[in-house]
């Protein structure tokens, strides 16, 4: 039996986690879920956007599940990562058959630090009118990001890792991350490119197929990562993975989506799709390509939610794709 701590948070979270809960509860795996609240609601309700019972919570348990938090994601999603010290944020983004998309042949791998860089919380307002923040990047961090990239390309047969800065105007904290990242990479025979991030943005959108593991700091993973998304059909399919030595935190690329929070129109795949990486986290890799498997078949068959060109609500999805499912 696996524990998983489930936070529901803010605005969609908790119809694309119900979602989840009810397609994981029917797969031959024995999971206990625990419900714990954090986020906006919570911070109204009780004090604390993230409660000490919920911090307890999640670092008892042998994964978490996250749904999206509002106004206090600094406060719940950026600390979570890391007081549970998970450094990897991990954005598959690729193409389905059957969404219609920029670039459907698209697949690649986000590999965002997850602890540092500008997410540090350092920032100040030195005099009226003056304010700085500070990036944060250290020979630590990078070389543990970069080792997991590699490792990762290597055990995915991936031919290349693309790491991404912007080492001309910050040379500094650049210089750090890519000098860890030559390092790293002396050690494995996959190849390595630097990619300034504004190019990469470009590359991103005009030939998204050359990309295959893009290694990056945390606020240039971030923006690329949404920027990724709109290339195979946007938020609603994109899963991440929080991942450290002894944690795991599993939750969908997408906000809070407040335009519709509550309409039943939120489509569940990202936030499933980070289920199926939980299972694999757990140790159940063969279920979670049978989730997977599932998904694709149910976006190809275009029962889908209508921001992909469908009518299907989110629980007429849902059951589309435990219909499918071996
Ligand atoms: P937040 O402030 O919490 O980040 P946001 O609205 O700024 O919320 P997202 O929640 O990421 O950012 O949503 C951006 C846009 O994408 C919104 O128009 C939203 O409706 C749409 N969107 C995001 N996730 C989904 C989803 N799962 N299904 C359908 N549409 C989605």
């Amino acid at each position: 039996m696996k524990n998983v701590a489930v936070i529901p948070g803010d605005g969609v979270g908790p119809e694309v986690i119900n979602a989840t809960e009810t397609v994981l509860s029917e797969m031959p795996v024995e999971l206990k879920f625990t419900e714990y609240p954090a986020g906006d609601a919570a911070l109204e309700d009780r004090g604390a956007a993230l409660p000490d019972e919920t911090l307890t919570g999640a670092r008892e348990a042998d994964a978490v599940l996250l749904g999206a938090i509002g106004d206090s994601a600094a406060d719940v999603v950026i600390r979570l990562r890391q007081e549970l010290d998970t450094f990897v944020n991990l954005r598959p983004i690729k193409g389905y058959p059957g969404v219609d998309c920029i670039c459907p042949e698209t697949d690649m791998v986000i590999v965002r630090e997850n602890t540092e860089c500008l997410y540090a919380g350092i920032e100040s307002n030195i005099a009226s009118g003056v304010t700085t923040a500070t990036r944060v990047i250290t020979e630590y961090a990078s070389k543990r990001i970069a080792r997991y990239a590699f490792d990762y390309a290597r055990s995915e047969g991936r031919d290349l890792v693309s790491a991404i800065h912007k080492n001309n105007v910050l040379p500094v904290t650049g210089g750090q991350f890519l000098a860890a990242v030559d390092e790293v990479a002396a050690e494995f025979s996959v190849e390595l490119e630097d990619v300034l991030v504004d190019a990469a943005a470009l590359h991103l959108v005009r030939y998204p197929r050359r990309f295959e593991v893009i290694l990056t700091t945390n606020l240039f993973g971030d923006i690329l990562s949404d920027l990724a998304a709109g290339i195979v059909g946007g938020l609603g399919l994109s899963p991440s993975a929080n991942i450290g030595e002894d944690h795991g935190i599993f939750e969908p690329v997408h906000g809070t989506a407040p335009d519709i929070a509550g309409t039943g129109k939120v489509n569940p795949t990202g936030a499933i799709l980070s289920g199926s990486y939980m299972l694999k986290f757990l140790g159940e890799g063969e279920l979670a390509k049978k989730l997977e498997k599932a998904v694709e078949k149910t976006l190809h068959e275009g029962k889908t939610t209508p921001d992909l060109g469908g009518s299907l609500t989110t629980a007429e999805m849902t059951e589309a794709v435990l219909k499918r499912l071996p």
